[in-house]
C-alpha cells in the first residue's frame, strides 16, 4: 500500500480512474490531476456526462447493444437492411464495424464468447435470442463476425449448429483478420475488406 498523497475524494477519483482500460495507477494520477486543474472545463462536465450516461444507458432487448433507448437506435433505424444480421461478441466489435461503415445492417451482440475454462456456456450468452430472431424468418444471412481466437471460433461453430435448421446463409469474416486477432484493434479498411470477402460456413 503506497503512501496517500491527497484527501479521500481525490484518492477515490484516482482509484476509480485506475480501473479504466488503458489507464494504470500512474496514468490515473496524471488524469486526475489534469481533471482537477481543468475543473470548470473538464471535471464538472465530465461528472455530469457520466451521471447522464449512468441514468440513461440501456441494454437493447432486441440485439444486446448499449444505447439510451430500448430498442436501440440501430434496431429502429428504418434505413438499415433487415435481411442481414452481423453477430459480434461485444459492443466494441459493433462499434468497430460501424466505424468501418461498409454495411448498413443490424447486429446481434452475444455478450462474450464460449469459454468452458472460464465457466462461460451457451446460456451465459445471447444465443437463445439470436435463434429467436432468425426463427422470425426475415433474416436471410447471418455474418459471424467473431474474433479469430479459439473461443471465437468455438462460438461460431456452436451458433452454426444452432441455426442449422433454418433457411439462412451463414458466413464468416474472411481475409485480413489475423489469427488470434480482436476485431476492435483492426483498422477500418481491413475490417471492411474482411466483411466484403466473407465466406459461407
Ligand atoms: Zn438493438
Amino acid at each position: 500500500m503506497s503512501k496517500r498523497i491527497a484527501g479521500p475524494e481525490i484518492e477515490r477519483l484516482i482509484q476509480l480512474l485506475a480501473k479504466v482500460p488503458g489507464l494504470g495507477p500512474r496514468s490515473a494520477r496524471r488524469a486526475a490531476l489534469h481533471l482537477i486543474k481543468k475543473k470548470e472545463g473538464l471535471l464538472i462536465p465530465l461528472g455530469s456526462a457520466m451521471q447522464d450516461a449512468a441514468d440513461k444507458v440501456r441494454i437493447c432487448s432486441t440485439c444486446g447493444n448499449v444505447d439510451t433507448s430500448d430498442p436501440c437506435m440501430i434496431c429502429t433505424d428504418p434505413r438499415r437492411e433487415r435481411a442481414t444480421l452481423i453477430v459480434v461478441e461485444d459492443v466494441s466489435d459493433l462499434w468497430a464495424l460501424e466505424r468501418a461503415g461498409s454495411m448498413n445492417v443490424r447486429y446481434h451482440v452475444l455478450g462474450g464468447r464460449l469459454s468452458p475454462l472460464d465457466g462461460v456456456g451457451p446460456d451465459d450468452l445471447n444465443i437463445g435470442s439470436l435463434v429467436s430472431r432468425v426463427a422470425e424468418g426475415e433474416i436471410k444471412e447471418v455474418i459471424l463476425a467473431v474474433n479469430a481466437t479459439v473461443e471465437g471460433q468455438t462460438t461460431a461453430h456452436y451458433i452454426t449448429d444452432q441455426l442449422a435448421d433454418f433457411d439462412v446463409r451463414i458466413t464468416r469474416l474472411a481475409h485480413g483478420v489475423p489469427v488470434g486477432g480482436e476485431l476492435d484493434y483492426l483498422d477500418e479498411g481491413t475490417l471492411a475488406a474482411a466483411l466484403r470477402a466473407r465466406t459461407s460456413i
